[in-house]
């Protein structure tokens, strides 16, 4: 077992029971504070522990590496060390944090120099994403859209069971939890009219997904194998993958997504390492037929991680309107980093790889507004009275995730995004 992951630690900092960041998960993100230019922290409890500021005071100097690999903007540079040195440095944080542990409960300035509150903290984009992949991994979502848009006898098209489909996005316009989006605006054309218009998106929706992080790059021509993707994977966020259903519509044919998502995709700003996640394998979807051999792997590589969408109005209150879990994914993370790198695509640190919506198959657990309101023909009756069909000007949509077994429990946080009138 990981150290870092014995569920028998407790940490000095008082900690809920309900936190999203007990000691066993000790997440990395990029924040910045009064008097803190942005770098490197680790959530734990309401609290952000400053690697800057440890490392400076010398609190790493068994681990191989240069602690400025802190005082930096973005995750990149520190998840580009490895995963060893992940490993080190979350195994020594653990060690830090620790109740029997009194290298920093011991001193009331060094406590105050290394910890921050969260709420005083505005936290930041964690890596500079070089590249972004969305892929299309939930068979129940394929299957959904399938049958809406196609022929519900043939809803997944013939290569859906022998490849993870998915496409390359726009790696610019991902942004971090906090950050307002303008609906977009493109082209949409109406099944009834003569010719397309241009304006704001009337279909505007939410995908709920998880993406993950990678950390080792690969030589251009190298392709890695799901087993070896372990070494490859640094972590994982939650991943709101905007999309325009209308624009989506019209645009779609015969290249595939492009303005209809590449106007915004938000993340949550802790990324949970594998390490943290480590207790929550479990067993995927049955594959059949059997994947090539290119895309075998063994063990378990699904994560049990529960998902939940809520939809808050302008001044209203939050409704919770989806619960979903990353363990429906047909096609595991592993398998579709085996499969983005089998042509010797070369993977780089800092590349986001988004699993697809996620959708479960009960009704309750359809990960977009696409599938919730099935088109918009059954539209969710929001407390307020009010209806959506999709999601309208002045809304907020939150997601939020976490794993959980025995009492400890691997949060995610959350992804807060409102929407704000075309411009
Ligand atoms: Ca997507």
């Amino acid at each position: 077992m990981i150290r870092a992951n014995d569920p028998s630690l407790h940490s000095w900092i008082e900690i809920d029971a309900k936190s999203d960041f007990p000691i066993q998960n000790l997440p990395f993100g990029i924040f910045r504070a009064p008097n803190r230019d942005p770098r490197v922290g680790v959530a734990i409890g309401e609290y952000i522990l400053d690697l800057c500021e440890l490392g400076r005071r010398d609190f790493f100097e068994l681990i191989d590496l240069d602690p400025n690999v802190f005082h930096r903007p973005y995750l990149n540079d520190f998840i580009a060390l490895g995963k060893p040195i992940w490993r080190a440095v979350r195994n020594r944080v653990s060690e830090l944090l620790r109740n029997d542990n009194d290298e920093i409960s011991g001193n009331s300035n060094l406590i105050r120099a290394v910890l921050v509150k969260q709420s005083d903290a505005e936290m930041l984009m964690p890596v500079k994403v070089g590249n972004y992949t969305d892929f299309y991994s939930s068979i129940e979502h394929a299957t959904n859209v399938g049958t809406m848009f196609r022929d519900p006898k043939n809803a997944l098209l013939p290569n859906w069971k022998h490849i993870p489909i998915g496409y390359h996005g726009r790696a610019s316009s991902i942004v971090v939890s906090g950050t307002d989006i303008y609906r977009p605006k493109g082209q949409t054309k109406a099944p009834d009219a003569e010719a397309p218009t241009f304006g704001p998106t009337r279909l505007l929706d939410f995908e709920l997904e998880v993406a993950f992080i990678t950390g080792r790059e690969t030589e251009l021509g190298e392709s890695i194998s799901p087993n070896e993707a372990d070494d490859y994977i640094f972590g994982l966020v939650l991943f709101n993958d905007w999309s325009a259903r209308d624009i989506q519509t019209w645009e779609y044919v015969p290249l595939g997504p492009f303005l209809a998502k590449s106007f915004a995709s938000s993340v949550s700003p802790w990324v949970v390492t594998l390490d943290a996640l480590e207790p929550f394998r479990v067993k995927g979807p049955v594959q059949n037929p059997r994947p090539l051999p290119y895309l075998e792997f063994t063990g378990n590589r699904n994560y049990d991680i529960k998902l939940e969408v809520l939809l808050q109005p302008e001044g209203g209150q939050e409704n919770s309107i989806c619960h979903s879990n990353y363990r429906y994914v047909y096609w595991n993370m592993y398998q579709q980093l085996a499969h983005q790198s089998s042509n010797g695509c070369n993977i780089q640190v800092g590349d986001m790889y988004a699993s697809g919506t996620i959708s479960g198959s009960e009704k309750d657990s359809y990960g977009s507004m696409l599938e919730l309101t099935w088109r918009g023909s059954n539209p969710l009756i929001l407390s307020d009275g009010t209806e959506r069909k999709f999601i309208n000007d002045g809304d907020t949509v939150i997601m939020r995730g976490h794993a959980e077994r025995n009492s400890i429990r691997i949060g995610f946080g959350e992804v807060r995004t409102k929407v704000l009138p075309a411009v």
